[in-house]
């Protein structure tokens, strides 16, 4: 059973009991780098485009540079589609230029297993 118990979630927009939510602003500063969000809870079908961050690239549908819209910092996020869980690191702004431009990606989560590296993002 989920610690959190029964809470309805809302049909549309984000959960505002997500650790990423924020009326105004963003999670940003409080995100840790390497730190498990919850797929289904923190982020709901909509995404992360629903607590403010946009995608600037794919790597493959599970691994994203994102950029959040309220304070423009960065991030690599990954989604485990088997565990549900979502994370997020912080990439610097010449790291998402090298990505964007050159999909230079850091090695973070080159390893990790269902994030569509063996289907789209195997070795060159
Ligand atoms: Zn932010």
């Amino acid at each position: 059973m989920p610690k959190w118990g029964f809470h309805k979630l809302p049909e549309h927009g984000p959960n505002p009991e997500s650790r990423l939510y924020r009326v105004e602003g963003c999670a940003c500063a409080e995100v840790k780098d390497g730190y498990r969000y919850v797929l289904g809870f923190d982020v709901l079908a909509g995404g992360l485009a629903e607590l403010g961050y946009e995608t600037l690239r794919e790597r493959t549908p599970w691994l994203d540079l994102v950029r959040c819209t309220r304070c423009g910092q960065h991030w690599y996020v990954a989604t485990d589609t088997v565990d549900d869980d979502v994370y997020m690191r912080r990439v610097t702004l010449a790291e998402a230029i090298d990505i964007v431009e050159s999909a230079k990606w850091p090695s973070h989560f080159d390893s990790m297993k269902h994030v569509g590296m063996e289907e789209f993002g195997g070795p060159e």
